[in-house]
């Protein structure tokens, strides 16, 4: 399992709240600095590969990992498969 490889004291945001890397959407600018905020944490951190590795295979497309947004990458996919269901079904 991915999360084993990944030593907890080389991690860069080791003793924070984890609640720092999954902002909550009430206000769209509130969160994009909260995201901007998660990301300088995890900017320079030397496990940031294999953080977003492990946060596709466990994150369930939530949170800041890697210094990747998979909230917002996740809302993107979702907004796409919308857009292309209402597409075949016009056509
Ligand atoms: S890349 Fe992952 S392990 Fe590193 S600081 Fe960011 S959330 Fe923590």
């Amino acid at each position: 399992m991915l999360r084993d490889h990944i030593r907890y004291e080389e991690r860069t945001c080791k003793g924070l709240d984890p609640e720092i890397f999954y902002p909550v959407n009430y206000v769209e600018e509130i969160y994009e600095l909260d995201v901007l905020a998660a990301q300088a944490i995890c900017r320079y951190c030397v496990v940031k590969e294999a953080c977003y590795r492990e946060g596709l295979e466990v994150g369930r497309g939530y949170g800041i990992w890697g210094g990747v947004d998979l909230t917002a990458d996740a809302r993107a996919q979702r907004r796409e498969k919308r857009i292309a269901k209402a597409t075949n079904a016009a056509s």
